[in-house]
């Protein structure tokens, strides 16, 4: 797997940098709220895991899951609610925990259904932005690390369903999109 790696973005210890000062930045902002922390199936899971022991606060947990993407490397467009939380977030802080922000789609609709529902507060907590691939207005909060117009895989991002397992974000060779 790892011979499919042109090049590597982001180090282990790199995201492990960024989880540790996000953690920090967050425990200070919320002090003794008590927030709801929703992951984002499945690219942010070893993000959630992560990031949320570096947070110093009393916090309900939980996942939801949109598709967007169909397995490919371009967004198609439309959100699918796959699958929901258990949490009722009326009158709750809410903070997203994301793995990337590209055309800002997910993160608009994500915002739309929580507000809803009556949250008092959202925020989203990213590992990646992609300022560049914006389509629609959105910005998230806290942001780990910024990566360039490219296809990233790794540390829960994948291609076609594989490459979640690497433990650093890189980029595929060229000709892993033409042989699988
Ligand atoms: P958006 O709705 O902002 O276009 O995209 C959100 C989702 O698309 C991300 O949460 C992620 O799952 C997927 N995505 C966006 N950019 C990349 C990328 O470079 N690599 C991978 N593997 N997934 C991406
Ligand atoms: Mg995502
Ligand atoms: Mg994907």
């Amino acid at each position: 797997m790892n011979n499919d790696i042109l090049k590597t973005l982001y180090s282990k210890e790199d995201i492990a940098n960024a989880c540790r000062r996000l953690g920090k930045q967050i425990t200070e902002e919320y002090g003794d709220k008590n927030p709801v922390v929703i992951g984002v199936l499945k690219g942010a899971i070893f993000f959630m895991t992560d990031i949320v022991r570096e947070m110093d606060l009393y916090m309900d947990i939980d996942f939801i899951d949109v598709s967007s993407y169909h397995g490919g490397t371009s967004s198609s467009g439309s959100i699918e609610l796959m699958k929901d939380i258990d949490i009722d977030v009326k009158g709750r802080d809410v903070i997203f925990i994301e793995d990337i922000i590209d055309t800002g789609r997910t993160l608009k609709y994500l915002e739309d259904l929580l507000a809803d529902r009556g949250a008092s507060s959202i925020k989203v907590c990213t590992l990646m932005d992609k300022p560049e691939g914006r389509v629609v207005e959105a910005k998230a909060d806290y942001v780990g690390l910024e990566v360039p117009n490219e296809f990233v895989v790794g540390y829960g991002l994948d291609y076609k369903g594989k490459y979640r397992n690497l433990p650093y974000v890189g980029v595929l060779k060229p000709e892993v999109y033409s042989n699988k």
